[in-house]
């Protein structure tokens, strides 16, 4: 698996050499990575869940697949653990918000709150910034763009969805998800949900069937914006004077 990680940097480096930019360069959204790579990227929304997230770390883990987590600020500060180990077995952790609103709707400073607040927290969990953000619902529009534009944030949609938000057989996921992909495939699957877990084994089995190597976000796009602004004095364009409240983190006990 070392060799395969390997040969995925490999395969991405010249093809990022080779090609002008174009995944990640402006404003985005990106909607899938370099398409003459059979690379995929599994991305995991909404957690990270008490009791989910670390049994999916764990199958993901036994499936020798890196995965990208776009999770939620509030729902990471009461599972600080979840989230370090989730950076700790080597996926990408990426931002999902600060607490799940529809961003369109929010006039300028909460929306910038929104997404610096979910950074926020990433940051002073795992001493790393997060590098993507994927609105709420899919729901985003040249404010957002902007917002995550100046946080240093790609936005990041898919084009692979395993619609798994209604309920669905595991075996239905994973065919639909398996006949979509595509080389560069971003998929878009939820972290808490039992159908879903189950349908990762065909998912990944499948996949590598078709010749699929697995990548995170990170590997698959590795150039992306620098933040405009620092984090830590970051307010919405504007409105400059108000100040982001760094956040507090208070580590569970599970
Ligand atoms: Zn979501």
């Amino acid at each position: 698996m070392l060799r395969l990680t390997r040969l995925v940097q490999i395969l991405l480096a010249a093809v990022i050499f080779f090609s002008t930019p174009s995944a990640g360069a402006g404003h985005g959204p990106v909607y899938h990575g370099p398409r003459s790579v059979p690379v995929v990227a599994l991305t995991f929304d909404d957690g990270p869940h008490q009791f989910t997230t670390p049994r999916l770390i764990e199958l993901l883990d036994r499936l020798s697949v890196k995965g990208t987590f776009f999770i939620v600020g509030s729902q990471a500060v009461q599972f600080p653990q979840i989230l370090s180990e989730i950076v700790a077995r080597g996926h990408s952790v990426a931002n999902h918000s600060w607490s799940h609103r529809n961003i369109t709707l929010l006039n300028s400073e909460d929306l910038f709150k929104e997404l610096a607040y979910c950074s926020q927290a990433v940051e002073a969990i795992t001493g790393m910034r997060p590098r993507f953000f994927r609105p709420p619902g899919g729901r985003w529009d040249s404010s957002s763009l902007i917002a995550a534009h100046e946080l240093g944030l790609t936005t990041v949609l898919w084009d692979v969805s395993g619609r798994d938000m209604v309920q669905r057989a595991p075996q239905q996921i994973a065919a639909s998800v398996i006949r979509a992909v595509r080389p560069g495939s971003v998929v878009l699957l939820h972290g808490g949900l039992e159908w879903t877990i189950e349908a990762l084994p065909l998912i990944v089995e499948g996949l590598r069937a078709k010749g699929f190597i697995f990548a995170s976000l990170d590997q698959m796009l590795p150039f992306a914006p620098e933040a405009k602004v620092p984090l830590r004095e970051t307010s919405p364009g504007v409105a400059r004077s108000s100040v982001v409240h760094p956040i507090k983190v208070v580590p569970s006990d599970q």
